[in-house]
């Protein structure tokens, strides 16, 4: 309502004494943020941001705001978006530079909260110049249920501000590790925001842990060898420095994420590896340019504030006067995949390369704790320096896989072909019940954490054994072709080997255990027979018993073996149930 009635004075000439300048300052003070309204220290709750940003869409036509899905707390999702010119949501948008910024994942590092609001009001008042070209999507809080959860103490070593939420959403899942596998409702909404805004940056905004360093902003790019391509080349020689420089310009100097823990940061450190259960990891799969915002734990939170903001701003200015550039990285790296014969799914850190930083520090002391009486790492403060660092920031691959044209689903893996869905993952069903000629994995052996990990005990250490065999697949079962714009997430997911595949995940451990056995006494004839007719098999059979001293003294060992080389035995157990398909 303030802007009609703004517009109503203006056309009446009452307001033809003000200037434009003096106009805007008026209307900023309509919209103050709580963190401008508090002592600093304040960060706004979820009710107070939403709020705020149905205002900003009440009175600014340039203002929209979308409910998209659902999360576990049962609220939707927000999606503020501002642009000049009205946004064709279907349409590619190509012409603009589409930002998208999430925040609140872990709700105690508000930092991002506060300074989106500030960001969202300066550019619909206008006290910030938007480009023309721009499309800023803004998720005001992703984990709403950790929002909701405010506490003062959650964030130990924190500096501010003064109550926040936890990190754990509505049922304790850390967000940033589920882009993945998908246990939450909030990935599922994510997708469908991500998909919707096709954006070409994203920035998720964070508070580090860790060593104390004179740094407030920190930033951790998505791996630039990782995104690869041109974007991954963009990446690391334009976009990186030419935000640190014009942060430094404006006394704002930032360093990368400090990916020490323990340790004093100047003896060297390697770049965080953002698999794609991370946000960035995530987004990188469709090579857009990424990069959390990590500022300093131990800062105050005004300054946090303030440093994520022109963080967001500088990204904005960059984009927009570089958008050609950037959609031309961009495309370049999807066309590269499109002829790609390999896809890497495992890095190794490069050390035969590294950047060498001037890392502004505090004196690491080695002091022993009056406490425990053992000894602890502090910082002096008083002692800051600027020292050469070594940063490990390139990596290679280790592992690949040949792309096949297809992976083939049986589609009574519904799950795995929902996730796909909600991923826009193009895919074909078979129009009848059809033989083909498919490749597959035999799981050989893997290894089971022990202890869980975000609702899940991942494996590890997996063998495979690849075949190729004639299989008889049905009418409905789904092929999903390779060659389409979500190709990383499609290889990413179904490679049992890749980082975060399903499999690892715990998508396919019903294949891992075997449904049918045996009674001794019953197979024990049937077993005879079966060695009576295949003397290879007998012949092996004997071998084992002469090398295995357990083996030769154990009935059931025996037997077992003998059944899993018989046609009795499941053809499912340890195999992998997703199949590749080349085409002849
Ligand atoms: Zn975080």
């Amino acid at each position: 309502m303030k802007k009609v009635l703004s517009i109503a004075l203006a056309v009446l000439g009452l307001m033809s004494c003000k200037n434009s300048e003096q106009q805007v300052k008026e209307e900023v003070q309509e919209y103050l943020t709580p963190f401008e309204l508090g002592n600093g220290n304040q960060t706004a709750t979820y009710q107070e941001t939403i709020e705020f940003y149905e205002r900003l869409v009440d009175d600014f036509p340039n203002v929209e705001m979308d409910h998209v899905g659902q999360t576990d707390n049962g609220e939707p999702l927000h999606l503020i978006s501002f642009s000049k010119q009205e946004i064709k949501w279907n349409k590619a948008n190509e012409d603009r530079i589409k930002i998208l910024i999430n925040n609140g994942i872990h709700p105690g590092e508000s930092d991002g909260i506060d300074a989106s609001m500030i960001l969202m009001r300066d550019l619909a008042t206008g006290k910030l110049e938007a480009p023309d070209n721009l499309i800023l999507s803004v998720i005001p809080v992703y984990n709403i249920g950790g929002a909701l959860n405010r506490n003062s103490t959650t964030r130990t070593n924190q500096n501010g501000p003064e109550a926040y939420g936890f990190r754990g959403n509505a049922r304790n899942y850390d967000l940033n590790r589920d882009f993945i596998k998908a246990d939450s409702r909030n990935a599922l909404a994510f997708y469908d925001i991500f998909h919707k805004v096709k954006p070409d940056i994203f920035i998720d905004n964070h508070v580090s842990n860790g060593a104390d360093y004179q740094y407030t902003l920190t930033h951790l790019f998505t791996q630039h060898n990782k995104l690869g391509g041109a974007a991954g080349t963009y990446l690391h020689h334009n976009l990186q420095p030419a935000l640190e420089k014009r942060l430094a310009d404006r006394g704002l100097p930032i360093t990368p994420y400090v990916n020490v823990h323990g340790a004093a940061p100047e003896k060297g450190f390697s770049q965080f590896m953002d698999h794609p259960r991370y946000s960035t990891g995530y987004t990188s799969l469709w090579n857009v340019m990424g990069m959390m915002v990590e500022t300093h734990m131990l800062k105050a939170y005004e300054d946090r504030v303030k440093g994520t903001h022109a963080i967001m701003e500088e990204i904005i200015t960059l984009g927009s006067t570089n958008t050609e550039a950037i959609k031309e990285a961009r495309k370049a790296s999807f066309d590269r995949l499109e002829k790609a014969n390999y896809y890497p799914i495992k890095y190794t850190n490069d050390k035969s390369q590294a950047d060498t930083l001037d890392f502004m520090g505090y004196e690491a002391v080695n002091s022993k704790s009056d406490l425990t009486d053992q000894e602890l790492l502090t910082y002096d403060r008083n002692k800051p320096f600027t020292r050469k660092t070594v940063y490990h920031n390139y990596f290679k691959a280790a592992d690949s896989v040949r792309i096949p044209d297809y992976y083939v689903v049986p589609r009574g893996q519904w799950e795995i072909i929902e996730l796909m869905r909600h991923n826009h993952i193009q895919m074909e069903l078979l129009p009848s019940d059809s033989t083909m000629m498919v490749s597959g994995y035999k799981i050989v052996s893997y290894d089971t954490s022990s202890k869980p990990y975000e609702g899940h005990y991942p494996h590890y250490d997996i063998e495979l054994d690849e075949q190729e065999f004639e299989l008889r697949f049905r009418e409905s079962d789904v092929m999903i072709p390779t060659r389409q714009p979500g190709i990383r997430y499609i290889l990413e997911t179904l490679e049992p080997l890749a980082e975060d595949s399903y499999f690892k995940w715990n998508y396919f451990d019903t294949v891992l255990q075997q449904k049918e056995g045996f009674s001794a006494y019953v197979f024990e004839s049937t077993a005879q027979k079966l060695l009576d007719d295949h003397p290879a098999l007998q012949k092996k059979f004997d071998s084992l018993k002469q090398a295995l001293p357990n083996f030769a003294k154990s009935n059931a060992a025996q037997l077992d073996w003998i059944h899993k080389h018989s046609p009795n035995y499941e053809s499912a157990h340890l195999t992998y149930p997703i199949y590749k398909y080349q085409r002849p």
